[in-house]
């Protein structure tokens, strides 16, 4: 069976690609099952970018198909902050009971009609012989007034969908996954590997 190494340390993350690329007949492996340890500098301006900044360095390591993601939340009110930023705002050891509190304080006296924000994810698919090709998924929704629910992570609890009248963090996992950013990148990305017959 064909192998794709998808560049992440995030054991989360592998579940959800593994399950939502359950049905090509590929091995999806971890950095870490692939033996490959880099420290790679994402230094891009865009998803896009940095996502296409893992999955090349690492292809160009094992010459083998690699897929890389990068995400963030943007809030319309901040300029789009924290954006590509996210893990790193406030500091990546800040814990997100703090990083959630500040961004709901800087919305303090913001009406509901000016809380948009979406979640983004970028997913880059690096082949050996140079080609590159991206796809991104988007869930919109608003900055709640308090953090609510126990599920996901990050930035889930104060990220309240309108449609579904709670937030990503009071979601069952399936259900997040259904509908998130990742979930919907990743889908599209499916479809650009079973187009190069991969799987
Ligand atoms: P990265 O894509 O692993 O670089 O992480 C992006 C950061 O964006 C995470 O550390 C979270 O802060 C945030 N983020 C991305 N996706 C989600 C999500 O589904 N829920 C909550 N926060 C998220």
């Amino acid at each position: 069976m064909r192998r794709i190494i998808f560049a992440t340390g995030n054991s989360g993350k592998m579940k959800e690609i593994r399950e939502i690329l359950s049905d090509l007949n590929v091995e999806v492996v971890s950095m870490k099952e692939a033996g490959i340890t880099a420290d790679i500098v994402e230094d891009g301006a865009t998803f896009e970018e940095n996502a296409v900044i893992k999955a090349r360095a690492i292809m160009e390591i094992t010459n083998e198909i690699v897929l890389a993601d990068d995400s963030g939340l943007e809030i319309d009110y901040l300029n789009k902050e924290p954006g590509i930023y996210s893990a790193r705002y406030m500091g990546e050891d800040t814990s997100y009971r703090i990083k959630n509190k500040n961004l709901i304080d800087r919305l303090e006296g913001v009406p509901d009609a000016k809380r948009t924000a979406r979640f983004v994810c970028a997913v880059a698919a690096a082949f050996p012989g140079g080609e590159v090709v991206t796809a991104r998924g988007t869930i919109e929704g608003i900055i709640g007034y308090e953090e609510r629910g126990e599920n996901g992570f990050g930035y889930d609890p104060i990220f309240y969908v309108p449609e579904y009248g709670c937030s990503t963090a009071e979601l069952p996992p399936e259900e997040k996954n259904k509908i998130s950013h990742r979930g919907k990148a990743l889908r599209k990305m499916k479809k650009e590997l079973k187009s190069r017959k991969v799987g």
